[in-house]
């Protein structure tokens, strides 16, 4: 007797294979079964996908090529991690095999059966979890920490949106509705999602103090191939009870998966940029769901998408889907810092730092305390120029300019990483004379380092002496290690002066810093993508939350927590939300804006976009594609619009373009790209395909 196996492999992503290929076998692996298959020359990890069919005597079992190895030392992935995978393949227009094998560690694919079965004798058991000593003496909850969880714990499944001010208690909600659940069910595991690797070692922390090293694993991609393949295989068997981690964690194969919390679920990183672009958000929602799992989604400033989708049923509404739950009280009595705008129309031209804003952080380091400035925009100067001629520091191979680093007195460019030295003289003219334009988080170090040059901190202080002022962001924490011990160093007090980009901005439990300050967020105000001022509110709202997060210490220091932002636009709705920490009203105008302009969360979009040599060639083929929509089943239902060129046009030499695909309706957006899929494929070996490097799908596109 022969089976044949429907296998998920790692095809090319544009590939004209099938999402399965099939295999004989003299064994009935069961579906999950990991296997390795011959791929044109290579042998490759595949994963058995459906119930083998009994190859009957005359289909022409010749054709089908035999199986490899299983790696059956592994028990097989089970049905509900498999319709995932198929789910998020369907919905975000991807191959199964793609997803699959994208969501398996690397290490898998390289290790023999018997290398496998060496390291999964290393641990399996799932542990009981241990008895730390914070574990015995857990923090009281606050009245608010109470009734959230009660919530929460009172039913069987469902999603719940936490919506909690920054410091206002949500990880110890979430510490403690795991904690609940592990202790209930000896097998339960708890999958725990924050939006970045930078966040990851204080949340293990936390987590490990409280339920032993063993409980815990974390999956994100700063590990090495090893350590990734430990924590996954102890997810899989059930020994790891808690996962932590980015993103890709929502993949994790976890058997007793009970519930998932999403921290910060507004941020952005959730949504995968390159290859498959899926929402981790909305996949661990989708997952939850399927799994009968609870899903706690968090943020002091949720996305609009959750926000609408939390709304109390109203009149003919039978409202939304997730219970919202809200803490608005900080911890410990402690107040939300004082927003205080600066109008940078009534300061001397060119200030970069107004003197009130100066005057209060030089309190601030007098008194002992921590300030943090923030920028979004790393390196020195985002242009350089020469004033003679014009000459800009544009990129050869991009529509960008090269930002200037002065640090290693680089141009660089922040698109296709094309990097020169500074020329001595102007490149065009040969003016010596050539200039930073414009201001980047190295240069307001530097200008904060001038402006406080003279000052030192006081005899009283722990360390008299000169101002510290350090900088953290992509280009300072290069280095493994960097960051750690650059938050550390924050953390002990050996920093007066904070500068950095959002990367300060986000999550850290910062105890000293009782001031922060945006000085040039207006960028984002203006922006021709309408999520723009969503994120610029949640960006503001959470570095707002860095200041005076110890009710305890603002009081010893009879200090108060504040929050500058300089503008130019200090009458603008964003802002007056934002002094107010209004949240609520904030999303109510931006949710009465999209639903009069048919917008998310009122509609649904997705993008097509391509790249080509030529912006011709790329626009030619979406609008062929947009023609050959016209014919489809349901067409009527989704709007195509013209195609456009992506703001950065060119990068790398590639031109690229998009087209927006927009409906009222989900499942006619669903229904019309599933069809399109065969066409596009298609169509690329057309004349009008020609030229064209790649085409995408992005379903529920982020920035457009
Ligand atoms: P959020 O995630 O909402 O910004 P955190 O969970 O980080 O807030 O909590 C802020 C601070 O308050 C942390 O230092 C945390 O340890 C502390 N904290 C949380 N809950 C309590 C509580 N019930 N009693 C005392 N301290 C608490
Ligand atoms: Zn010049
Ligand atoms: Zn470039």
């Amino acid at each position: 007797m022969a089976w044949r196996l429907d296998i998920a492999v790692q095809t090319p992503a544009h590939a004209a294979l099938g999402d399965l290929l099939s295999y004989a076998s003299p064994i009935p692996l069961v579906p999950g079964t990991l296997v390795r298959v011959p791929l044109g020359r290579r042998e490759v990890l595949g994963v058995v996908w459906n119930p083998p069919v009994p190859l009957e005597d005359a289909e022409p079992d010749m054709a089908l090529k035999p199986v490899g190895a299983a790696l059956d030392a592994l028990a097989p992935l089970g049905e509900a991690w498999r319709d995932l995978v198929a789910f998020a393949a369907r919905y975000y227009q991807r191959s199964i095999g793609e997803i699959a094998l994208a969501a398996l560690p690397p290490q898998l694919r390289d290790l023999s059966g018997t290398q496998l079965a060496r390291r999964l004798r290393r641990k399996t058991a799932a542990g009981p979890v241990a008895e730390t000593a914070e574990a015995a003496h857990p923090v009281a909850l606050s009245a608010e920490q109470t009734a959230a969880l009660a919530r929460i714990e009172a039913g069987a499944a469902g999603t719940f949106l936490l919506v909690g001010s920054t410091g206002s208690g949500k990880t110890e909600v979430y510490l403690r509705c795991v904690a609940d659940l592990l202790a209930a069910d000896p097998g339960a595991q708890a999958l725990v999602m924050v939006p970045e690797i930078n966040l990851t070692p204080q949340l293990e922390a936390r987590f490990k103090a409280r339920f032993g090293d063993d409980a815990v694993v974390s999956l994100h991609s700063g590990m090495t191939n090893p350590q990734r393949l430990a924590s996954w295989l102890a997810a899989h068997s059930g020994a790891a009870r808690i996962v932590l981690g980015t993103r890709m964690a929502v993949f994790a194969s976890m058997p007793g998966l009970r519930l998932v919390v999403v921290d910060e679920e507004h941020d952005p990183s959730y949504k995968q940029q390159e290859g498959a672009r899926y929402s981790a958000r909305d996949l661990a929602v989708w997952r939850g769901q399927r799994e009968g799992a609870k899903v706690i989604l968090g943020s002091a400033t949720p996305s609009l998408e959750s926000w609408h989708q939390s709304r109390p049923a109203e009149g003919e509404d039978p409202g939304g889907r997730y219970v919202r739950l809200a803490m608005p009280s900080r911890i410990g009595a402690g107040e939300l810092p004082t927003v205080r705008l600066v109008d940078m129309n009534l300061q001397p031209p060119k200030t970069v730092i107004s003197g009130a804003l100066l005057d209060a952080i030089g309190q601030r380091i007098a008194r002992g305390e921590q300030s943090m400035v923030f920028l979004n925009r790393r390196g020195y100067a985002p242009v350089l120029a020469c004033a003679d001629c014009g000459w800009k520091s544009e990129c050869p191979h991009c529509s960008a300019y090269r930002v200037f680093h002065k640090i290693d007195r680089t141009l660089r460019c922040h698109h296709c990483g094309f990097t020169e030295r500074v020329p001595r003289a102007c490149p065009s003219c040969g003016n010596p004379d050539i200039a930073p334009v414009g201001r980047g988080t190295e240069r307001l170090e530097e200008h904060l380092a001038e402006l406080f040059a003279g000052v030192t901190r006081p005899d009283g202080s722990a360390a008299p002496g000169p101002v510290r002022i350090a900088r953290i962001d992509a280009d300072s924490t290069k280095k493994q290690g960097a960051l750690e011990s650059q938050l550390a160093a924050v953390h002990s007090g050996e920093v007066d002066v904070l500068v950095g980009t959002q990367m300060i901005a986000k999550g850290h439990d910062f105890r000293r810093i009782t001031l922060v300050a945006a000085v040039n967020p207006d960028g984002a105000l203006f922006s021709s993508d309408f999520r723009a001022p969503e994120r610029l509110f949640s960006l503001l709202m959470q570095s707002a939350g860095r200041a005076g997060r110890d009710a305890a210490y603002l009081a010893a220091q009879g200090a108060t927590a504040e929050m500058w932002i300089q503008t130019h636009h200090a009458q603008h709705p964003l802002f007056s939300a934002l002094r107010r920490h209004d949240y609520t009203a904030f999303a109510r105008q931006q949710l009465e804006e999209r639903a009069a302009a048919g917008m998310p969360p009122f509609a649904f979009q997705a993008l097509l976009r391509a790249d080509a040599r030529t912006q011709e060639a790329a626009q030619a083929f979406l609008n062929a594609a947009s023609a050959a929509a016209d014919a489809l089943e349901g067409a009527d239902r989704v709007v195509r619009y013209p195609a456009v060129p992506l703001a950065i046009q060119r990068v790398a030499n590639v031109e690229r373009a998009q087209m927006l695909l927009e409906s009222p309706s989900r499942a006619a957006l669903q229904r019309l790209l599933a069809q399109w899929q065969p066409l596009l494929h298609a169509l690329r070996r057309t004349p009008e395909g020609k030229g064209v490097i790649r085409w995408l799908v992005d379903v529920d596109p982020h920035s457009i």
